[in-house]
């Protein structure tokens, strides 16, 4: 923030980055000025209080012109790759009706050539409820496809498989934020908030200050673990089997509360029988976690009248994440700590919308309210508010790798329009998915910047920024928040509910698809009214007024619901699941070949792809690029030293970035940020494999040989 300030003529708004959504004040700034607005703290804001980290203070160098996308661009040869692997021909300038019609054609060409679903659609978490809504109903509507997907696939999926597994509904925290405050002892799994949302931190001090106890569970000793109780640092992969070790102290050493097991949930024999072979010897030897933290852990969960478990990326980027997750719900519903207030299980999830980004359709299984899409009953509803007969609603389509392995291919999807998303650098085994984006016959990408992704596109459609628009999105608490225009967008510049609209009407569907984003607001609340992410009595009125609203909010005169599973779960005997899983290792563990685990993360002044952070300078200049992480022990037997080139390779590619010596890291272990794309790119390295549920990519763990660059 800077002094000087009118806040007499600030906009409230809030933050494009992370599922915080930090409330944040913007004000307008006189033309010719570097920035057209003003970042100013917003205290009033219940979720961060006025504080912002420095991605959010400096989000407003994105909406300069020189750091972003000013006017459609369209490159005249398609299909044809040239040496240095884009398309043949540069992106030229061109007028939004030319970049429309070629969009439409690119589409059209496509569908007649090889039927509907060689049409798909990828689309983003950050986009707002407005644009994932009208995205899917695009999809579904005017091209009538059934493979659209988007990047929360790679986000929280396992988290919220997980979550309807054991609750039947997913909402990410089912509880506000501050509750951590109020609780007695956190298990924080994988999650790194110091760096991925540092206003939130205050909660977990908030905690401690309050006499609650605080364990992470990290591979690395993050900012955060430095600030807790209890770390335990398990071999990467082995989060599922350190769960089961809890379970198995907890029930030996008496913790169990057994009237909540026997009143709120059912699956209990079956999930305990799996606990039981874990025992803490055998927990140890495959997480590497000694006996005696595995048993200070259970006693400070075990023995604290509250308790949570929240997890973020670690547990759930895993071929195994959906049973990792349910591993720690079990946790909690064996201990009691599910249900009442200032406990429960939640997942912090990581991008902007993120949360409302999967409720609205975007994803290939779902339709609007978290409605399953092969539900008839679901899709009657849907259908009805589009307008439209259910038998001609597609079905299920591919998840988001699946799609993107399948671009080019026979049977694969060879028109693709993607929305707000980078997969060139944050799709597992990028190389690969790079080839496959390149085989397309046509590729459309609307953005606010030039990513690496949209280089590869045949059309780019610049797209209007978050303090350009009005717009919806639900943060990890399952909070509806209002994001308000500030500022005009520069001429050239057009919403992607626009886009929708020009699309549509080329390619026959005139109506159904409003540039308003209240309209298509209203729109969304009647379908998803009735399902689980009800929004029926959530108005933009109500959002301004409350400051946000809690869905399910069925009707206007309903509070909204801060606080789920007070009285019931949300599965139709009202009870919890226990689900009874068991360890099993990572789809690639370390070899002669292959010797050391590689996990990857974020640091604090880069977000996801780095497609926007990378653009501002303040933020380049504190992350600068990519880097290796490995422990003194292993940099002193590679023969390594502080900043050298390493050179990193795995069955699937190749890195290479200084190293960064640290015992913050396992000595089996390298870790690297994934921020970035080019010759340092950690997702060159990242493996595939699926998990069976959620269909999540196994971000978190490979296989990887380290060497150094000049010797490799
Ligand atoms: Fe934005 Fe997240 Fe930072 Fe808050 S914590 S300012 S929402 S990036």
């Amino acid at each position: 923030t800077t002094t000087g300030t009118d806040p007499a003529r600030a906009t409230d708004s809030h933050c494009p980055y992370c599922a915080l959504q930090c409330g944040m004040r913007l004000r307008p700034l006189p033309a010719g000025g570097p920035e057209p607005v003003e970042v100013l703290e917003r205290p009033g804001f219940p979720v961060n209080l006025g504080a912002l980290c420095g991605k959010g203070r400096a989000a407003a160098a994105v909406l300069r012109p020189g750091a972003r996308l000013t006017g459609p661009l369209v490159r005249d040869t398609r299909g044809v790759r040239d040496t240095r692997g884009g398309r043949d021909g540069p992106l030229r300038p061109a007028s939004w009706d030319e970049a429309l019609d070629r969009v439409a054609a690119g589409l059209t060409a496509a569908r007649r050539q090889y039927g509907r679903d060689a049409v798909g659609v990828f689309g983003g978490g950050g986009l707002t409820n407005e644009k994932a809504y009208l995205l899917g109903k695009f999809a579904r509507v005017a091209l009538r496809t059934a493979n659209i997907d988007y990047n929360g696939r790679f986000c929280m999926s396992s988290a919220a498989a997980a979550h309807r597994r054991a609750f039947g509904i997913d909402r990410g925290l089912p509880f506000p934020l501050a509750d951590i405050a109020r609780t007695d002892c956190v298990i924080l799994v994988g999650a790194n908030p110091a760096e991925t949302m540092p206003p939130a931190l205050r909660y977990f001090r908030e905690l401690r200050e309050n006499g609650g106890r605080l364990i992470v569970v990290d591979p690395r000793r993050t900012r955060t673990a430095e600030q807790a109780d209890l770390h335990l640092q398990p071999l990467p992969g082995t989060d599922l089997a350190l769960a089961l070790g809890l379970l198995h102290l907890l029930i030996a050493d008496g913790h169990l509360d057994e009237d909540f097991i026997a009143r709120r949930t059912t699956g209990f024999a079956q999930a305990r029988a799996a606990a039981m072979a874990h025992w803490p010897e055998r927990v140890e030897r495959l997480t590497g976690v000694p006996v005696a933290q595995l048993s200070a852990a259970a006693a400070l969960f075990g023995g604290a009248g509250r308790g949570m478990v929240l997890t973020a990326r670690g547990p759930e980027q895993q071929s195994k994440g959906t049973d990792t997750v349910s591993a720690w719900i079990n946790l909690c519903l064996a201990a009691g700590k599910a249900g009442r207030p200032g406990s429960g299980y939640g997942c912090l999830t990581g991008q902007g919308n993120g949360q409302g980004g999967r409720e609205h359709g975007q994803k290939a299984d779902q339709l609007p309210g978290y409605r399953s899409i092969t539900d008839p009953a679901a899709r009657a509803h849907v259908a009805a508010v589009w307008g439209v007969d259910p038998a001609a609603l597609p079905g299920p389509g591919r998840s988001a790798y699946e799609l993107l392995d399948g671009l080019g291919r026979d049977g694969g999807v060879r028109a693709l329009l993607l929305m707000g998303s980078n997969p060139v650098v944050s799709a597992p085994r990028a190389a690969h998915v790079t080839e496959r984006i390149r085989a397309l016959d046509f590729l459309a990408v609307s953005d606010v910047v030039l990513s690496e992704t949209a280089r590869l596109a045949d059309v780019v459609l610049p797209a209007t920024q978050w303090a350009e628009e009005t717009g919806t999105t639900t943060n990890l608490e399952g909070r509806v928040i209002l994001r308000r225009k500030a500022v005009d967008a520069p001429e050239g510049v057009r919403g992607d509910l626009a886009v929708l609209h020009g699309l549509a009407a080329r390619l026959g569907v005139p109506e159904g698809f409003p540039e308003d984003p209240e309209e298509v607001f209203e729109e969304l609340r009647r379908a998803s009214a009735g399902g689980q992410a009800d929004y029926a009595g959530i108005s933009y009125d109500r959002i301004r007024d409350e400051d946000g609203v809690f869905w399910p909010c069925p009707g206007e005169d309903h509070p909204g619901t801060p606080r789920l599973f007070l009285d019931r779960f949300a599965t139709p005997d009202g009870r919890a699941r226990f689900a009874a899983v068991s360890h099993r290792p990572a789809a690639e563990e370390p070899d002669g070949d292959y010797p050391l685990f590689l996990t990857t993360g974020r640091v604090v002044s880069q977000y996801q792809s780095g497609a926007q952070t990378r653009r501002v300078d303040e933020l380049n200049k504190a992350a600068p690029g990519p880097f290796v992480e490995l422990h003194p022990a292993l940099a002193r037997r590679l023969g390594v030293e502080e900043g050298e080139l390493l050179a990193v390779s795995s069955r699937r590619g190749r890195a290479v970035a200084p190293a960064r010596v640290t015992d913050t890291v396992r000595p089996d272990t390298v870790f690297m940020p994934f921020h970035w794309g080019g010759a340092g790119r950690a997702n060159s390295l990242t493996n595939p494999a699926l998990d069976p549920v959620s269909r999540m990519p196994e971000f978190k763990v490979c296989a990887v040989r380290v060497e150094r660059a000049s010797s490799a």
